[in-house]
């Protein structure tokens, strides 16, 4: 079955369904939604005359019309390259250039960085504003039903990673990898039904854009908000207006949440789960954000590799505060999913006892593909015919995964590991912490010491002695951070995740102005 079956399905059970919003206004039935979908794959195949498997970017803000664009390029038996609106244009030109793209929509503000990056990519042969009369033109084209246009195990999307080292790669994913990914959701982590919706308030390029699937099979309605983006008061608007609607949110968007000046006074009724996922939420914030938002909390650990599926917490579990393992739980990154295999591993890839600390992998049916035209690359993630992640992580006796950190981010000190994330939690237990981050800096001695940067809650001083004391409560010496920063806010990525790297960059430029003074 290839992804656009799914829609097919759902214009057939459910016609007269609300497939789209945008804010409060219902948009498009799902029998619509099929159409204008299928006249987009009708302008691909016959108007821009596309050839199956050909690769067609989405340039776009998060907008109605992504839906609709991306089954249009399934229907024409294409292959999707989602990209993050907040690229660079050069980054853009490269990911253009590498995945052999030949046609990009695009949203009319970010026409001017495809433009520019665009001109410098020559097989690049049409750019399609979703605003323009163009665009309205290609809806009228006769349509293509499509819905048998690819096979499962052919290309769907091409996943670019974030590349925090070296260029990106582009994740080959499949037709079977997101129909498994969706059928995990529904055993794994949530119920959806219909009337049921899906806000996206993260980039519909990544995290956001997997859970139109599971929400197109349980015939949902997905809300696209008018701000495009995260607005906890808008969110809890549209939560009237539309009930049940769950999001996903990175850990850092769940903060924002949860810590809204306004958010006591607000009626969560309407908000049937948050999924949060894509980082690490620390034990102290998971508690904060249970006592504000109720027990509406799940949680999905996956990669571009394996989209949103490796391992992943139900509500249950976090409503479960009698289970004596509860903190324990609630830490971890939850189960194996019911369509992967998920193993600690070590270096020489023999899986380790429970209790372990290893490389996390995975292997089964979310599991990509390799990376589009990089075999090195491919071989080594998919050695002996596992996912390696590259996260380090524990398996407990009680089933469920821990992640440690990213093995890059592990310090070590005197011979000894520390794992960050293991400071960061007795450092968010102070109260008045807001968010912390912890590195490692070159030492002479030690080869690397511990370093803390800290946000302090508004109105609040935290100083380096007081946290030092609750360090020396709970942690061993040797993993004492030796230095304190403090900053206004942690460097993120525009998917929300802090960037250790800039905090790193950050000592290393004190380093050197420190050699230049003496
Ligand atoms: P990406 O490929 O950009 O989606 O990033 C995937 C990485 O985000 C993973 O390899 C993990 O390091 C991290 N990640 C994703 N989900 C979680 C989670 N639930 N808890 C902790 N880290 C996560």
């Amino acid at each position: 079955m290839s992804i656009a079956g799914i829609l097919d399905r759902a214009a057939r059970i459910a016609p007269n369904a609300v497939a789209i919003a945008h804010g409060p206004r219902a948009l498009h039935t799902y029998a619509a939604l099929k159409a204008r979908s299928e006249a987009i794959a009708g302008f691909l195949k016959n108007r821009l005359n596309l050839a199956a498997g050909e690769r067609v970017a989405l340039l776009m803000k998060n907008a109605p019309e992504y839906v609709e664009v991306m089954f249009g390029i399934w229907k024409a038996g294409l292959v999707a390259v989602p990209m993050n609106a907040k690229l660079h244009p050069r980054e853009i030109a490269y990911m253009l250039e590498h995945s052999g793209t030949t046609a990009a929509f695009v949203t009319v503000d970010l026409a001017g960085a495809l433009n520019e990056a665009g001109r410098s990519v020559p097989g690049l042969k049409s750019i399609i504003d979703v605003a323009s009369s163009e665009y309205s033109d290609a809806l009228k084209c006769e349509a293509v039903e499509g819905r048998w246009a690819a096979l499962p195990e052919d290309l769907c999307w091409l996943f670019y990673t974030s590349g925090t080292t070296g260029r990106p790669k582009g994740a080959m994913i499949t037709h079977r990898n997101i129909l498994a990914m969706s059928a995990s959701y529904f055993i794994d982590i949530d119920t959806i039904a219909p009337g049921d919706s899906i806000l996206h308030a993260a980039p519909m390029s990544h995290g956001s854009g997997l859970y139109i699937f599971p929400h197109v099979l349980g015939l949902a309605t997905q809300i696209i908000p008018e701000s495009g983006g995260f607005d906890p008061l808008e969110i809890l608007e549209l939560a009237k207006v539309h009930q049940r609607l769950s999001l996903f949110a990175a850990p850092t968007m769940v903060h924002r949440l949860v810590n809204h000046p306004a958010i006591g006074d607000l009626d969560l009724s309407g908000l049937k789960t948050i999924i949060y996922g894509g980082a690490p939420m620390l034990v102290e914030d998971v508690k904060r954000a249970l006592d504000v938002l109720g027990p509406r909390l799940a949680q999905l650990y996956g990669q571009g590799e394996a989209p949103m599926c490796i391992t992943g917490l139900a509500k249950r579990f976090y409503a479960d505060r009698w289970n004596p393992r509860w903190e324990a739980l609630i830490g971890s990154a939850g189960f194996p999913q019911a369509v992967v295999d998920c193993a600690v591993m070590d270096a020489d890839d023999r899986p380790l006892q429970a209790g372990e600390m290893g490389e996390i992998c995975a292997r089964g049916e979310s599991v990509f593909a390799g990376y589009w035209q990089n075999e090195e690359a491919s071989a080594a993630a998919l050695r002996n015919g596992w996912l390696h992640t590259g996260d380090v992580g524990v398996m407990d006796k009680d089933g469920f995964l821990t992640l440690l950190d990213r093995s890059k981010d592990l310090i070590i000190s005197g011979g000894s590991n520390i794992y960050p994330r293991e400071v960061e939690e007795v450092l968010l237990k102070h109260e008045a912490v807001s968010e912390v981050s912890v590195v490692g800096r070159p030492h002479a001695e030690w080869g690397e010491e511990v370093v803390a940067f800290v946000v302090a809650r508004p109105g609040s001083n935290p100083t380096a002695a007081e946290l030092d004391a609750l360090c020396q409560n709970h942690v061993a010496r040797f993993k004492r951070p030796k230095a304190y920063r403090f900053l206004a806010e942690l460097p993120k990525s525009s998917y929300g995740k802090t960037l250790k790297r800039e905090l790193r960059d950050m000592l290393a430029e004190e380093t050197s102005r420190d050699t230049a003074v003496n």
